[in-house]
């Protein structure tokens, strides 16, 4: 309580500042493909008040030309992580 918030829709704004550690991917939701979130592409386009689910509207995979993304918050490997 106290801070009041305009409303509960997540925006670009929230994209800007990613937790330690952490990073964002966008995963498409048809192949499977992820990609690093290009925040700062968005927001440039957008305006970092534009509802996060707008903004994925306009991502398409590279890999299936599919428009249907969601966003997701990785943990970074360690050093020599095989994943990657
Ligand atoms: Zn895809």
């Amino acid at each position: 309580m106290g801070s009041r918030s305009p409303d509960r829709i997540p925006r670009l704004s929230l994209w800007q500042k990613t937790p330690r550690g952490f990073i964002r991917m966008a995963a498409c939701l048809a192949c499977g493909h992820m990609a690093p979130l290009p925040v700062r592409d968005l927001v440039r386009r957008h305006g970092d008040m534009c509802p996060v689910e707008m903004a994925l509207l306009h991502l398409r995979c590279e890999n299936c030309r599919q428009s249907k993304a969601e966003a997701r918050l990785i943990p970074l490997c360690e050093p020599g992580c095989r994943k990657w």
